[in-house]
């Protein structure tokens, strides 16, 4: 039985440790704060729930698979899941409004003809089959696979762009997210609903490559899954299978070093000064120097990502009820996706941010049925570009995303009773990652530029896990991290992946 010290109790770190504790490890986890989840937390204020980090979980298959291989009780049996139907509400700037069913690639088709006009669905759904076919040949070897030494062909866009021949004009082929959006959506309302979900994952559609497309379609295809009681109810679910299968949590835990001996990691240094020994180690927080012996992370030559977006978040309870066809999900898409993205990616403001509105029909949200939960967020420049600690620039912004929801929510000004905002200021301090930065999920393409460090590094017996290792950030992908680790703990170096 080896000793694993896991460093932060965040989601992806605790699938690592549940699923060495089931292969016989002995896994203590260390964490700064006072409780696990990381950044899935929640805000509670006289009766209201809110969730602070993600509202809604897509693929479920990583959480109910981590359930499965750790215990008798699967996923559902562990919280309630419900799907959410329709899974969004579309609000564009030019007054069109779409709410796209969820999980149905032809309810979604029908949606948009509806909406948008006869082949919009059409033009959505052939897009969606190309985004396909991007899943499919980047499933394995990105997402379920340790990052391949030869990497270097994920570097490669799996996404198969329509080549499009031009008059007297040499052909061209979508390379980027907004390409995709512009040549072959054709259309500034379904390249707005496409630009939303990679800025949702903290992506600027003009750079981001062309295989982000298989964001919209796991979201579209696996569906929408929402957590009675929260996300955060997630989180405790993982925390406590966890603690069932003999991890231990010690909080309060702040971890300043890995401990290195004889050339391995062999421990970690606490900031009181006390050193647990450790046979083994998993940093599950965002690798910097100092925390790690010299530049032992990237042992395959991939740097940690610099540069993320974070998330501004406004948390309102609000009187009066929530009416019966209310959606859960409305993103009121920005009026200039471009001059968003400038701002967003350029450290600065946006002065008309795409607003994600989530109004869950849950009663553990709300004190009773004659008041709402209601949260809003847009993803948002780092805290350093932009200081979100000024009270003035955080109530200016919050007013601006109250301002855009109201579209969203009948009277919503009015019925505010409080209002609680969250800055990329507040992730700062809560998940240790730099600016409060999120990170988003690894994609290929772009000659690697998307890729999260491998979850080996060049320090023997040191282990990546959690966003800013592959395969990225987001619930699901944070999770596969656990997976992989796991997997190369018990397995060896060698391992790729359970087949
Ligand atoms: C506001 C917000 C909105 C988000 N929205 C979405 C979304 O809609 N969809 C989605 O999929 N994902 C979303 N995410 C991202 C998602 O929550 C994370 O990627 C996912 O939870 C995985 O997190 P992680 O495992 O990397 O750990 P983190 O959540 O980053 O947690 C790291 C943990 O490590 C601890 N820690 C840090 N440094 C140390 C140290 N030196 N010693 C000990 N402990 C330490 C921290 O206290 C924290 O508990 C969002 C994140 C935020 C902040």
């Amino acid at each position: 039985m080896a000793r694993i010290a896991v460093i932060g109790a965040g989601t992806g770190a605790m699938a690592a440790a549940a699923r060495l504790a089931v292969a016989g490890e002995k896994v203590t986890v260390y964490e700064r704060s006072a409780s696990y989840g990381g950044s899935v937390g929640r805000h509670e204020h006289e009766g209201f729930v809110f969730d602070t980090g993600p509202g809604l979980l897509h693929l479920p298959a990583v959480q109910r698979d981590l359930f499965v291989k750790t215990g008798k009780e699967s996923l559902e049996q562990c919280v309630s899941l419900t799907q959410v139907d329709p899974a969004s509400r579309h609000l564009f700037a030019d007054g069109t409004a779409v709410s796209l069913p969820n999980a149905s690639r032809a309810g979604v088709a029908a949606a948009l003809d509806g909406a948008l006009g006869a082949g919009a669905g059409a033009r959505w759904s052939d897009f969606m089959d190309r985004a396909r076919d991007a899943w499919d040949r980047s499933r394995r070897p990105l997402l379920e696979e340790p990052l391949r030494p030869d990497h270097r062909v994920l570097g490669r866009d799996p996404y198969p762009a329509v080549r499009q021949r031009r008059l007297l004009r040499p052909a061209r082929q979508a390379g980027t997210v907004a390409e995709i959006g512009a040549w072959e959506l054709a259309d500034p309302r379904l390249a707005a609903l496409l630009d939303g979900y990679a800025l949702a994952h903290g992506l600027d559609p003009r750079t981001a490559p062309a295989s982000a497309a298989l964001l919209p379609y796991m979201e579209q295809t696996f569906g929408s899954w929402y957590v009675e009681g929260g996300m955060r109810e997630l989180a405790r679910a993982v925390y406590e299978r966890c603690v069932a299968r003999r991890v231990t949590f010690v909080f309060g835990a702040e971890a300043v070093r890995v401990v290195e001996k004889d050339g391995r990691a062999a421990g970690v240094e606490l900031a009181d000064g006390e050193v647990a020994e450790a046979d083994r180690v998993v940093l599950g927080v965002r690798p910097r120097p100092g925390l790690v012996p010299g530049q032992v992370w990237g042992a395959d030559d991939v740097a940690v990502r610099a540069g993320a977006a974070g998330r501004f978040t406004v948390l309102l309870s609000l009187r009066g009820g929530r009416e019966a066809d209310a959606v859960h999900r409305t993103v009121v898409h920005g009026a200039d996706g471009a001059a968003e993205q400038e701002a967003v990616f350029g450290g600065r403001v946006a002065a008309h941010p795409t607003v994600t509105v989530l109004r869950p029909d849950d009663p553990a949200t709300r004190p009773d049925a004659e008041h709402e939960a209601v949260t809003l967020t847009a993803t948002t420049a780092p805290q350093g570009p932009v200081d979100w600690r000024d009270p003035e620039v955080r109530r200016r912004f919050a007013d601006v995303l109250v301002e855009r929801a109201a579209a969203a929510v009948p009277g919503l000004r009015e019925r505010i009773l409080h209002t609680e905002v969250r800055t990329p200021a507040e992730t700062e301090a809560e998940t240790g990652a730099e600016g409060g930065a999120v990170p988003p999920p690894a994609l290929a393409g772009a000659a690697g530029a998307y890729l999260h460090p491998g979850n080996l590094t060049r320090l023997p017996g040191l282990y990546l896990a959690g966003g800013w290792a592959h395969p990225g950030g987001g619930l699901a992908h944070a999770g596969m991290s656990g997976t992989l680790v796991a997997g190369l703990v018990v397995e060896g170096d060698g391992f790729r992946g359970s087949r």
